[in-house]
């Protein structure tokens, strides 16, 4: 599974997904400590965030370690939205940039950690960037956010519907609009930290108390007002 990070809160660096905290996802990227699947997050990544209400959206095919120009990208990208992701591509899948998170869509920036079988996805959305299963993923939120339904039932509608395609499906989601974050816990880890924002991540961050599980399947909605956490059955 790759590993993915997102904060909403007061105005922040993009450092502080990646490189400040000790188990960022730059570490991440080489050494995971709760990784299942796959041992290392080489075969990309990518940076998302906003300025003002647009999303702005930055995506490599090599190893963030290897990227002379991300120290300074990400110091200079401040916003008080952040999501990134580091990738380990699931075996069949290509390593191109329309396969690596985050998926873009207006104003939405996703991504996915997991698995799951394209015949399960393809049938929810009309087209795709990449043949990757997570980019027809994308297009499945994609499609059903563009016809106006509300992130919080569009999430677990596709996860039900590819789970019911696939029940060995991996579908933990991250999904931002720039004002709220939404995400789902099916199949792998993924935790949450209360500060004077919300950090959600893939693994903690780092060693500091206070982060907090969420349960598998179910859906974490945070908002400027709070934190929710829903089971999805
Ligand atoms: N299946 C996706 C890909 O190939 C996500 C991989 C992962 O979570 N490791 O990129």
């Amino acid at each position: 599974m790759c590993r993915h990070a997102a904060w909403l809160g007061p105005v922040r660096s993009l450092t502080t997904l990646i490189s400040d905290p000790g188990h960022g996802l730059l570490h991440q990227s080489y050494a995971p400590r709760l990784q299942k699947y796959g041992t290392v997050n080489a075969d990309g990544f990518g940076f998302g965030w906003y300025d003002g209400s647009r999303p702005v959206r930055y995506r490599r095919t090599v190893p963030v370690w290897s990227d002379a120009n991300m120290p300074g990208l990400a110091s200079a990208a401040r916003s008080h939205c952040l999501i990134a992701a580091v990738r380990s591509a699931t075996v069949g899948m290509p390593i191109e940039e329309t396969a690596t998170a985050p998926f873009a869509d207006g104003p939405w920036l996703l991504s996915h950690n997991g698995r799951v079988g394209r015949e399960a996805v393809r049938p929810l959305a009309a087209d795709a960037e990449s043949v990757c299963d997570s980019a027809w993923l994308a297009a499945a939120v994609f499609t059903r956010l563009r016809d106006g339904l509300p992130l919080a039932g569009v999430l677990p509608a596709v996860v039900r519907a590819a789970s019911e395609g696939d029940p060995e499906a991996r579908l933990n989601l991250l999904v931002t609009g720039g004002s709220h974050l939404a995400a789902v816990a099916w199949g792998d880890t993924l935790f949450t930290h209360l500060e004077e924002g919300v950090l959600v991540a893939s693994e903690p961050l780092d060693d500091r108390p206070g982060w907090r599980a969420v349960p598998d399947r179910s859906l974490l909605l945070a908002s400027p007002d709070g934190v929710s956490v829903t089971p999805i059955d």
